[in-house]
């Protein structure tokens, strides 16, 4: 069900039903927000299918497009399976805080246990632009920091803003 096609010796990427995929239909709601998603545990592109049919159905988002899938090695904490990553841009009116506190509830929804930093996980959802913002409070850092020094951001990336 999955093409895939080997970048170097450790980036593979996927391409699945829907990833990538594009929305042309225009959306009334007033943010663009661009969510890195993540997983390595269990089949996690699976996951990514459930996920988007998940937010498909929720009226508070639209999806507009997501991105290819890539499979990379762990950073940090290297005793774990490999990653999976790809991007979705979905609109949306809520406010940066409250698309946060979605995001984090839809990871609980899709069994995301928290345990250590960078550890193996189900379900990682990451704000990484909220339109052009430059957002820096307690809770919530956009752009997402070192963004763009990550190759499960910046590949995915790359196909979707082409
Ligand atoms: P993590 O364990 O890496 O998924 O971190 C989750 C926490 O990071 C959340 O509870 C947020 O408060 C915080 N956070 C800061 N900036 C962001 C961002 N741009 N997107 C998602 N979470 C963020």
């Amino acid at each position: 069900m999955y093409r895939s096609r080997r970048l170097s010796k450790e980036l593979l990427s996927f391409y699945g039903l829907h990833f990538p995929y594009a929305n042309k239909k225009k959306s009334l709601k007033r943010h663009s927000v661009t969510v890195g998603i993540g997983g390595n545990t269990g089949d996690v592109r699976r996951r990514f299918e459930h996920l988007f049919f998940y937010l498909q159905r929720d009226r508070r988002v639209d999806i507009k497009q997501t991105s290819l899938i890539l499979k990379n090695p762990p950073f940090g904490y290297k005793e774990q399976d490999d990653f999976f990553n790809s991007i979705m841009i979905l609109q949306t009116s809520m406010t940066p805080q409250k698309f946060l506190d979605y995001l984090l509830r839809v990871e609980k929804k899709f069994g995301r246990k928290r345990s250590f930093a960078n550890a193996p996980r189900t379900l990682d959802l990451d704000i990484l632009f909220f339109d052009n913002r430059v957002i820096k409070t307690k809770k919530l850092t956009v752009p997402h920091p070192s963004w763009h020094m990550r190759e499960s951001v910046v590949i995915p990336l790359a196909g979707v803003r082409g």
